[in-house]
């Protein structure tokens, strides 16, 4: 697999180009700010009103109203929420996308579902850092990067690979590596992994191991230290060094536990759901879903967020953070 670094991406491609960075939330302040601090001459879009504007101005960027940052830019990378860019991409950015443009995403969403249909005299491509925005803008400050995935939708100009991977070293992915993928592999596993596993399958887990100590009578506080709180050590050993370095880790009480029981709880049943829930995120099921859900103002969402933020194991754990002086106050 050919990875790229910063010696295969040249920053001039983009030194005489202005870049529209619409949205100044988790990837777009991290965006706008590592490519400024890279040399390139950076916009934010934003709306009139958005909380975001005066902090932009105040991190010493130019800030204008997506319309006009989109008709003064060159590259006009969507950095807005995926539910609300087709509407800034149809009202703000269509209306001055000439030819020779270049439209740039983080994530693939609305080109691969068709939400978002640019001219076929404008290039399409990603950038999507493989990280939260903070941690993309936090080491770029400490001259390093984290991994980017570039994808082509479309190469009008027969630049498009040279103006990705530009574009991916001046937000420092080029000192990481960078791996190209297409629109649709990052769409159907970004999503495949945030339902079946990161913030799907990983919550219910947790969610069920602390209702069944509980329901059997043990203190909540007790159980939320063994099945939340004791997660992240254990995923800090799988990040750093694989299962075999958290299992080496922990006792052998623990691995043999693990190794026998893991599989009574996460069988062939879970595999047969993940196979179906990636099925209906490849045949648009849980895109259409998710749209029409917005659509109608997302009243199931809401209810749903509501009632996470309602369980036992939520209150439990505002109080009992409060004694772990290490842990940031939101
Ligand atoms: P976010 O919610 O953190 O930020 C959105 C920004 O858009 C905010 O500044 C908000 O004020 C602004 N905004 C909202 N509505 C607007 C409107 N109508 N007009 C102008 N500005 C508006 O979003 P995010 O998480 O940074 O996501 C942006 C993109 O990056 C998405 O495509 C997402 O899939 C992708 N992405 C996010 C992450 C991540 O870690 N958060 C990682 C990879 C890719
Ligand atoms: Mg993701």
């Amino acid at each position: 697999m050919k990875v790229y670094y910063d010696s295969d991406a040249d920053l001039s491609v983009l030194a005489d180009k202005t870049i529209a960075v619409l949205g100044y939330g988790s990837q777009g302040h991290a965006h706008a700010l590592n490519l400024h601090d890279s040399g390139l001459k950076v916009v934010v879009g934003l709306y009139a009103g958005s909380p975001s504007w005066q902090s932009a101005q105040a991190d010493g960027l130019t800030v204008q109203t997506c319309a006009e940052a989109a008709a003064n830019a060159d590259l006009i990378m969507m950095l807005v929420p995926d539910m609300v860019q087709p509407q800034v991409y149809r009202d703000e950015v269509l209306p001055s996308l000439k030819a020779g443009k270049v439209l740039a995403f983080a994530h693939g969403f609305n080109i691969h579902y068709g939400q978002i249909h640019p001219p076929a005299d404008v290039d399409v491509i990603m950038i999507a850092p493989k990280g939260p925005g903070h941690l993309v803008r936090r080491q770029f400050k400490e001259q390093r990067g984290v991994p980017n995935l570039i994808a082509i939708s479309r190469d009008a100009s027969g630049k498009a690979h040279k103006i990705a991977l530009a574009y991916s070293k001046g937000i420092g992915g080029t000192r990481a590596g960078v791996i190209e993928t297409t629109f649709r592999e990052e769409t159907e596993t970004d999503l495949f992994g945030e339902q079946a596993v990161l913030c799907g399958g990983i919550m219910e887990l947790i969610q069920s191991g602390f209702e069944t100590l509980v329901e059997a009578g043990y203190k909540p506080e007790i159980a939320y230290f063994e099945c939340l709180h004791e997660m992240k050590l254990i995923v800090d050993l799988i990040y750093e060094g694989g299962m075999s370095r958290m299992f080496y880790s922990v006792s052998d009480t623990a691995e043999f536990g693990g190794l026998t029981r893991g599989p009574r709880v996460v069988g062939e049943e879970s595999k047969q759901a993940m196979k179906k829930i990636l099925q209906e995120i490849r045949s648009g099921e849980f895109a259409t879903e998710w749209i029409l859900e917005n659509q109608a103002k997302a009243p199931r969402f809401k209810a749903l967020r509501r009632m996470m933020q309602e369980s036992r194991i939520e209150q439990v754990g505002k109080d009992l953070r409060t004694m772990m002086s290490w842990i940031a106050k939101p």
